[in-house]
């Protein structure tokens, strides 16, 4: 295996030693009851720093905030509540089984693995699975306002790759309303002075003093300056990384600085090529779009996907009769129809557009545009399906598809000019989440000890594919359940640390190393913007590392990549000091990191050759052209350690094992 591809060794395997043995539905229990506790008055001496502020990082620091420990949190924003989380729209699962439509914990634990294309834990999985019922009480308990039925029951709705509906969301608003809820946990305990709350202030690395996190190196947005911070624990729930891919649906400033400074510090990072396409995003329009929108998977409910039957039929929607239309997802998979999951919808929206049957206006191809592209445009390709309410409307009635959906299809309108009560949206997929993460065991901790990553910033629990609505369960069972009770553990084993003292010798040297970063950035004084370095390694990223990968492709890109990066370090031009607000310069800084990290996800891509998920390697499909998993080869988590900048890493494999849901491959026919 490893002959194969010379550009990374391997390890000794890497195993979750927490996961308890036994019945996977008594395994969390025997895990909290065998966990060491701090006793609450000892609790108030240990300081935990808290990286991030969405629904992950907020519910973990007003919960370990309520039980009494001191909590240190920073996030980049002006206030905690706008962390990305507040963008998520569509809602959150959770297997209450209100509908009595067969739902249970086991389902929601099946769904999940099989969904996640086997490439999950199974006592990660089944624990998510428990907790979801948890999490939807906690958050009424808060406030939260969910979506009611007449009968004053929650409402749910379905989401892709199940046959149940037990989503609940709060209009197309879910997250933003589930934030509010954490956010005003979070504020009571800064009130209570049990959370020192830093905003606008950015993590640059990780403190790893005597072979355990210690604390990190900050910068203040505002003036510019840089800070040591310190901690008896560290928790990261700095959100995914898919913006390394330049156009995402993910906020401007998500990044992926925090979880690789952490991985160049020793903690491994796991199946960073598990990356996840949307399907149903606005088309991208032109050359200088820097953010794509999600449209909520949501609409696939009562939207209907269809492309023309014709090649090349440019005819307006509205003109095209009902049997000249194919409605693919519906003809090819009966069973799940416009409900399949994201992964299987993506590609099969790519391949109607690959055959020319996608449609415009927009959205044609338009990669190959940045400065240095090493991409070829698609030729004026058009890259769009339709997303049809006109069946829904007739048989709902416009006003109950307005209650629905109605500030989805208002944002809609508003950016592409067009009305979708009267025409079909028009789609496309997107980068929207990324599966891979730090790598974490059963308790959440990384690879270093005292370092903790929670929510997108870990790999756990999604596999090769996360179904919809699962992220915000993730991210609250993380925040809310699962690190209160794991890290108590850490803790209670680890509590005379000796104070780190700002002068230690690694501490000066973390601290020096992240000042010259930031000189270096300033003193190049080149040409070329960070933004420019960044949309030219997206679109590498798209092209061959995106939707469909093949080994020339990815090699290309690995040959590509180092060249991206030398030419950043000749040719950067960052305006302005760093004593001040600078967001050329904080832009720079994460360009930095995605030129590494872009190079691990194409040689984890690479050194995968299957099938899997979100990962679709050409070579590796069936006859009919689905994904083919190889699970003799590959059914293993891998996990990557750092060694230095263009140096092989070196690959530790967590063999996964299933005793529940017994690997098959894939069927939503
Ligand atoms: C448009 C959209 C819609 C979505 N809709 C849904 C949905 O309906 N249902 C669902 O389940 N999922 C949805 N998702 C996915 C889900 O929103 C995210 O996966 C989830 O919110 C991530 O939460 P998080 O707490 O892990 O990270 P985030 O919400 O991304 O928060 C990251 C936090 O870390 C801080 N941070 C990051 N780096 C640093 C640093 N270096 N220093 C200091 N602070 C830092 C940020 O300031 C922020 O506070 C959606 C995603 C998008 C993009």
């Amino acid at each position: 295996m490893t002959a194969e591809y010379a550009d990374y060794t391997t390890g000794e395997p890497v195993v979750d030693a927490k996961a308890p043995e036994g019945p996977v539905n008594e395994r969390w229990d025997t895990r909290r009851f065998e966990a060491k506790l701090v006793n609450p008055a000892n609790r108030r001496k240990h300081t935990v720093i808290v990286v991030g502020t969405g629904l992950a990082g907020g519910s973990a620091g007003a919960t370990l905030a309520e039980q009494g420990y001191h909590v240190v949190q920073f996030c980049y924003q002006d206030s905690p509540r706008r962390a990305h989380s507040i963008a998520a729209q569509g809602g959150i699962n959770a297997a209450k089984n209100y509908r009595n439509d067969g739902d249970s914990i086991h389902r929601l634990f099946y769904d999940t693995v099989k969904g996640g294309d086997f490439r999950a834990r199974e006592s990660n999985v089944h624990r998510l699975a428990q907790i979801s019922v948890e999490i939807i009480d906690q958050c009424v308990a808060q406030g939260v306002p969910f979506a009611r039925e007449y009968g004053g029951l929650l409402d749910t709705r379905s989401f892709g790759g199940v046959q149940v509906s037990r989503t609940f969301y709060a209009r197309g608003q879910t997250g933003q309303q589930l934030l509010l809820g954490a956010y005003q946990a979070l504020s009571r305990q800064i009130a209570a002075g049990n959370i020192e709350m830093h905003p606008r202030t950015e993590m640059l690395d990780l403190i790893v003093v005597d072979g355990r996190a210690r604390g990190i190196v900050a910068r203040d947005l505002i003036t510019g300056r840089i800070d040591t911070y310190f901690a008896d624990a560290v928790v990261l729930a700095s959100g995914g990384y898919g913006n390394v891919f330049y156009l995402s649906t993910n906020a401007m400033n998500s990044n992926a600085t925090a979880i690789w400074r952490a991985h160049r510090r020793g903690a491994y990072f796991a199946n960073p090529c598990f990356t996840q396409i949307h399907p149903t995003c606005i088309p991208r329009t032109g050359e200088h779009q820097s953010k794509l929108t999600l449209m909520s998977e949501s609409l696939r409910n009562d939207g209907r996907i269809w492309v023309p039957k014709a090649k090349g039929d440019q005819r307006p929607a509205n003109e095209i009769p009902e049997d000249e239309r194919d409605y693919y997802l519906e003809r090819i998979y009966p069973s799940f129809g416009n409900l399949v999951p994201r992964d299987i919808a993506s590609r099969a929206a790519k391949n109607v557009c690959d055959e020319g049957r996608g449609v415009g206006p927009g959205g044609q191809n338009q990669r190959g545009g940045a400065e240095g592209s090493s991409v070829e445009g698609g030729g004026g390709r058009r890259e769009g399906v339709y997303l049809d309410f006109a069946d829904a409307i007739r048989r709902m009635g416009r006003k109950a598809v307005e209650a629905k959906y109605g500030n989805l299809f208002d944002m809609y309108q508003r950016i592409t000019d067009e009305d979708p009560y009267e025409v079909p949206m028009r789609i496309y997929p997107a980068v929207h989440y990324t599966m891979g993460g730090l790598w974490v065991d059963y308790d959440l901790h990384t690879t270093i000890p005292g370092l903790f990553a929670i929510g997108e910033a870990n790999f756990s629990d999604h596999g090769a594919n996360r179904l919809g609505a699962s992220a915000l369960m993730q991210g609250l069972a993380d925040g809310y359940f699962v690190l209160p009770s794991t890290i108590n553990d850490y803790l209670a084993r680890n509590p005379h640390h000796e104070k780190v003292s700002a002068e230690h010798p690694v501490v000066q040297e973390v601290l020096a190393e992240t000042e010259d970063r930031l000189s270096l950035l300033l003193a190049v004084d080149g040409d070329r913007t960070p933004d420019s370095f960044h949309r030219e390694l997206g679109e590498l990223m798209w092209e061959f590392c995106g939707m469909a990968r093949t080994e020339t492709g990815l090699r290309k890109a690995l040959e590509r990549i180092p060249q991206i990066r030398e030419e950043f370090w000749r040719r950067i031009k960052v305006p302005g000091t760093g004593e001040e607000f600078n967001q050329s310069l904080e832009k720079a800084n994460r360009v930095v990191d995605y030129l590494e990290l872009a190079e691990l996800m194409c040689l984890d891509a690479l050194h995968r050759a299957e099938s899997c998920g979100g990962h679709f390697r050409e070579e590796s499909q069936t006859p009919d052209g689905e994904a083919e998993r190889k699970d003799e080869e590959f059914s293993y988590a891998a996990a990557w350690e750092f060694t230095a900048t263009g140096d092989a890493p070196v690959l530790h494999k967590e063999d996964l094992v299933f005793e529940y849901v017994h690997p098959t491959q894939r069927s939503y026919a």
